[in-house]
């Protein structure tokens, strides 16, 4: 996890700085608004703990700016005094969560760890349908709780079914997911992968569009 620190005060960015890196997370620095944005776009960061605070511009400027750039990091803003408006203005331009100064180093980091959770969730979701998940992350599918083995093809195949249940994929288009450029396609390929892939799954998940592709149907 790549956290982005922005704050202006040298103690208390150092301090944080050295108890989170010993706290394993990597990170990146910035002590005022235009580096904390160029940094936010460049450095691929995860998490952005923001100070309200800044000399050349408010952290909400620079939160604004960032939610404009579309980037998905999560931002902890950070705040010297409690004040309700500003809390509110955090949230309503997008801040995922919010800290008033002094706080204890373990509450950040619980709330470090909430936002982890939430990334790590849409980074490696698990689709389901039906009796069957695919972890997309783990590269593991279940039926009714049961592991099943798929060949990398397969997985991959029932995947993008599942990815698109309710809507046909034609044969092509899952060629073109399954198989590189340079790759040589037999031509009945998707219909073998998916014979296989019937034998290890309920009868009639797969349904069959004849002289079209194939679809999952939406349970
Ligand atoms: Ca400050």
């Amino acid at each position: 996890m790549r956290l982005l620190l922005v704050e202006d005060d040298d103690q208390l960015i150092n301090g944080l700085s050295k108890a989170l890196k010993r706290d394993g997370f990597s990170i990146v620095t910035a002590m005022n608004g235009c580096d904390a944005i160029i940094r936010a776009e460049y450095e691929k960061v995860d998490i952005i703990i923001l100070d309200i605070g800044l000399p050349d511009m408010s952290g909400l400027e620079v939160l604004k700016q960032i939610k404009d750039k579309g980037l998905s990091c999560k931002i902890i803003m950070l705040s010297a005094k409690e004040e309700l408006s500003t809390k509110v203005k955090a949230l309503d331009a997008g801040a995922d969560d919010y800290l008033v100064k002094p706080f204890e180093y373990e509450e950040l980091t619980a709330r470090i760890r909430v936002l982890e959770r939430n990334l790590n969730f849409r980074q490696h979701p698990i689709l389901e349908v039906g009796p069957l998940t695919v972890d997309i992350s783990g590269h593991i599918v279940r039926c009714n709780g049961e592991d099943i083995e798929l060949s990398k093809k397969e997985f991959m195949l029932l995947k993008a079914l599942m990815e698109s249940a309710g809507r046909v994929q034609t044969k092509e288009a899952l060629e073109a997911k399954l198989y590189d450029f340079a790759e040589e396609v037999v031509s009945n390929s998707i219909e073998v992968h998916v014979h296989h892939i019937r034998k290890k799954i309920p009868h009639n998940f797969i349904h069959t569009i004849r002289g079209i592709g194939y679809t999952i149907k939406k349970l």
